[in-house]
C-alpha cells in the first residue's frame, strides 16, 4: 500500500462543489484585493482564536514580520526563539534589522525551554518568538512570566509599546486550534502568526497568513502594514509598509475549509491516537524504540505533524520510502548552523537538543482522509524498517 506524505486530494474531492462555488462567488463580484471575502474571514478567525484582531495577510512569512516591524522591533534589538523551526521564524528577525539569539529545545515537545530561553535574555531583548511546532503548544507560562517582569506590553491607555518591554510574539503556523491551559495558540501572547500554506491545519491553494493581536491598540498597524503604510486616505503613507494582502480569492476558499476545521482536526487526533497505540504495541514487541509524540498535561496538540524520533532515522526514511510511504524530515538542519545566520557565531555543541532532534525526528503521513488501513499500514513498516536498522546497528 502506497501512503503520501500529505494530499490534499481527498480535502477537495470532499469539497470540489463549495469550493468552485466560492471562486465564482469572487469572479462574479470582481473584488480581487480586499474585498468581503477577507473581511468576513478575519472576523470568523478572530471569534475562532479569541482575539479582537485579525489581519488577513499575504504569508505566515509576512505575518512574523509584520508583528516584529508593529512590535517596533529595530536595529540593535535581539529576539530569543528555537534553532529547530522553520527558517522564516528567523530570517524575519534579521529582515526586521534585529539579531536572532537561540535557545535550545526541551526534548519532550521539541519546543523552546523556558529555562534555556530566560539564560538567553540580555538587557537587548525586545522579544521572544515561541513556536508551537507540530501543533503542541510551548510551555507559555514561564516564556509569560518572563515578559510581565520586563515590561510586558505597553501602557494600555495610548497602547504604544514601550522602549524597555518584552513582547511575546508566537509563532503559531503549525497550531490553529492548539490550546494551552485553555487558551488559543495566537492568543497568549501580544501576537499571534498563522500560515495558510497548502499544507497547515487551515491550508489555501497558494500563500496567505493571519497575524492576530489581543491588543486592540495595536489593529490599526497592523493593517497599515500590510498595505503599503497607508492608514487612512489612499497614497498617503505614514511609514514604509509591505504589499502583503492576502487574496480575496484565497480568503473565499479558506472559508470553505474553516467549515470543515473541526472535523479535520477531530479527524488528525484520532490517526494520532491510533498510531500511537500501533507503533507503541509492535515497537515493544519488536524491542525497538521509536519515541511517540507527547500531549503534556493543559495541552491540545493538533498534530499538524505526527513526529517521531527513530534510531538510525536515514535508513528508516529510506527503507519506508521503498516501500511507497512518504515521510520528512522537519527539519534536518538546525537554525544556528544555517548559512544563512552564519554571521552570528554559532558552532556545532551550542544547542544539543537541537542538533540530537534534527538527526532523530520522522514525521509520517498526515492528512485530512487518512485512513486506519494507511495508518496501520505505515505503523508495521515503520516497525519493521527500525528492526532491520537496529539488527544492522549491533
Ligand atoms: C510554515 C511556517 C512558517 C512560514 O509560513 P509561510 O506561510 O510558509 O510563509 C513560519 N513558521 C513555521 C513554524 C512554519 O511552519
Amino acid at each position: 500500500m502506497q501512503v503520501p506524505l500529505f494530499t490534499p486530494e481527498r480535502m477537495i474531492r470532499s469539497l470540489r462543489r463549495d469550493l468552485l462555488e466560492a471562486i465564482e462567488g469572487v469572479l462574479d463580484r470582481g473584488q480581487f484585493i480586499l474585498g468581503s471575502e477577507v473581511r468576513f474571514l478575519e472576523q470568523e478567525l478572530a471569534l475562532r482564536i479569541g482575539v479582537p484582531a485579525a489581519i488577513g495577510v499575504a504569508s505566515g512569512t509576512d505575518a512574523l514580520l509584520i508583528a516584529l516591524l508593529a512590535l517596533g522591533i529595530q536595529p540593535g534589538d535581539e529576539v530569543v526563539t528555537t534553532p529547530f523551526t522553520f527558517a522564516a521564524t528567523a530570517t524575519t528577525v534579521v529582515r526586521a534589522g534585529a539579531r536572532p539569539v537561540f535557545a535550545d529545545i526541551a526534548p519532550d515537545t521539541f519546543n523552546l525551554d523556558p529555562a534555556r530561553m530566560t539564560e538567553a535574555l540580555s538587557p537587548r531583548t525586545r522579544a521572544v518568538i515561541p513556536v508551537h511546532l507540530y501543533g503542541h503548544p510551548c510551555d507559555m507560562e514561564p516564556i509569560l512570566a518572563c515578559s510581565a517582569r520586563n515590561g510586558g506590553y505597553g501602557p494600555g491607555v495610548t497602547g504604544e509599546p514601550v522602549e524597555q518591554s518584552l513582547f511575546i510574539i508566537e509563532d503559531a503556523a503549525q497550531a490553529l486550534g492548539a490550546q494551552y491551559q485553555g487558551k488559543p495558540a495566537g492568543a497568549i501572547g501580544d501576537a499571534g502568526c498563522f500560515s495558510f500554506f497548502p499544507t497547515k491545519p487551515l491550508g489555501a491553494f497558494g500563500d496567505g497568513g493571519l497575524v492576530v493581536t489581543r491588543h486592540p491598540s495595536l489593529e490599526p498597524r497592523f493593517r497599515s502594514l500590510r498595505a503599503h503604510g497607508q492608514s487612512g486616505r489612499k497614497y498617503y503613507h505614514d511609514e514604509p509598509g509591505l504589499n502583503s494582502r492576502l487574496d480575496e480569492m484565497q480568503a473565499a476558499l479558506l472559508r470553505v475549509r474553516l467549515r470543515r476545521i473541526d472535523e479535520w482536526e477531530a479527524e488528525r487526533r484520532e490517526a494520532a491516537a491510533l498510531y500511537g497505540e500501533v507503533i507503541g504495541d509492535l515497537s515493544g514487541r519488536a524491542g525497538v524504540e521509536i519515541v511517540l509524540p507527547m500531549e503534556r498535561p493543559g495541552c491540545r496538540h493538533v498534530y499538524h505533524q505526527y513526529t517521531v524520533r527513530v534510531p538510525a532515522r536515514d535508513a528508516v526514511q529510506e527503507a519506508l520510502s521503498q516501500r511507497g510511504i512518504g515521510t520528512a524530515v522537519y527539519y534536518p538542519w538546525p537554525l544556528h548552523l544555517q548559512e544563512c545566520f552564519r554571521n552570528l557565531g554559532y558552532r556545532p555543541g551550542n544547542f544539543p537538543e537541537a542538533e540530537r532532534a534534527c538527526r532523530e525526528v520522522l514525521s509520517l503521513p498526515m492528512f485530512p482522509g487518512i485512513t486506519a488501513g494507511e495508518l496501520t499500514c505505515v505503523s508495521e513498516a515503520l516497525v519493521e524498517a527500525a528492526a532491520v536498522g537496529k539488527k544492522k546497528g549491533k
